[in-house]
């Protein structure tokens, strides 16, 4: 595959000036949309960027009317206004495809704030098209920005879906709605629009993090410099079926007793003992990825509220036995429930739409 100019790569090594203004904008955008309004001191610690660079962009995104002046603030000592996306940017709907049984579907306006959800049950893939089609009535065609749809599969780089087998859904649901809708639509790895959701709530500056994804697979969704990493051959962050050690079930797909069996284990049991198990598996697959690629954060999402303080913990502690003590990373819990998915797939309709 050719990597020049690849989708990952464009924007992060600027060649000539042209390139490094728009590298710079999409950045300031990046920013605003992932992780919301701020003034242009908070946008400069945010992205690194010098405060005039910051100030060209702004005024430039105000002139074009992709951004307004919100309220006024102090934000460390200086007074300022924070930047905004304009009101009219549009609304997303996004859907979340996990669970056929559990099909959630919301309307999402360019402020990030989820505004309607609504759940619903299919049978079918035909059904999960009618249902999208009737929710998009709900809103206004001209406001409608598009469609982000959340998937358990890879999604490449290009934006491919790959699809599974082993469900009717595919690709060819992005092109019927997109033909029916006449608008964009996009899909992205569900684990990924989590982890972008949980950048609102990390500090600022942080070179690289990764969230844990549970659900029904474990996944892991790295972000590098405020943007996912989705793969670009395979899916990226694969670390399910590593075999770190520790007895646990049988995994159906691997045969062994992998990773994702014994943090699945979870699901089941809250013991001290399952909570003290998963979080050295986990530490024993991560660390040499925290050390590799400067993880500064690791965040654990979809972990049952019983057991997820026990496991951060945990995974902090072994992380810390492992690692030199200026490796070791923070570890949280996220703080965005079930709707980080949403959010996070709505941020990334709109940073493809505008950015
Ligand atoms: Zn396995």
């Amino acid at each position: 595959m050719e990597l020049q100019g690849h989708p990952l790569l464009r924007g992060d090594m600027p060649a000539d000036p042209h390139d490094a203004r728009r590298s710079n904008r999409d950045r300031l955008l990046r920013s605003i949309i992932t992780r919301g309004p701020a003034t242009r001191a908070e946008l400069s610690r945010r992205t690194g960027l010098s405060r005039p660079t910051i100030s060209v962009i702004a005024n430039e995104l105000l002139t074009t009317g992709l951004l307004m002046e919100g309220e006024r603030v102090h934000s460390g000592g200086a007074p300022g206004t924070r930047l905004h996306l304009a009101k009219d940017t549009g609304v997303t709907i996004v859907v979340d495809l996990r669970d056929l049984s559990r099909l959630r579907m919301a309307t999402v306006p360019a402020s990030g704030e989820i505004a309607t959800t609504t759940t619903v049950s299919v049978a079918s893939g035909t059904q999960v098209l009618s249902e999208i089609l009737a929710f998009s009535q709900r809103v206004e065609p001209a406001a409608l920005l598009g469609v982000s749809l959340a998937v358990d599969e890879w999604v490449s780089a290009e934006g491919q879906w790959q699809g599974s087998p082993d469900r009717e859904l595919g690709p060819e649901l992005v092109e019927q709605l997109r033909k029916k809708l006449r608008l964009p639509v996009f899909t992205l790895t569900a684990s990924k629009a989590i982890a972008v959701a949980d950048l609102r709530d990390s500090p600022a500056g942080l070179t690289a993090q990764a969230s844990l994804v549970l659900g029904n697979r474990l996944d892991m969704a790295i972000t590098v410099g405020g943007r996912t990493w989705p793969g670009v051959r395979r899916p990226s962050g694969d670390i399910a079926h590593l075999v770190v050690g520790g007895d646990g079930p049988t995994c159906p797909i691997c045969g062994r007793s992998c990773l994702q069996e014994q943090v699945r284990m979870l699901l089941t049991d809250s013991s001290a003992d399952a909570c003290d198990q998963a979080a050295t598996a986990l530490a024993a697959a991560v660390s040499p990825l925290v050390a590799g690629i400067e993880l500064e954060e690791i965040v654990l999402a979809g972990f049952p509220d019983d057991v997820a303080d026990t496991v951060a913990t945990g995974l902090h502690g072994q992380l810390a036995d492992r690692l030199m003590p200026h490796l070791v990373p923070t570890v949280r819990i996220s703080l965005r429930g079930e709707n980080g998915l949403l959010e996070g797939a709505a941020a990334m309709m709109l940073y493809r739409r505008l950015g």
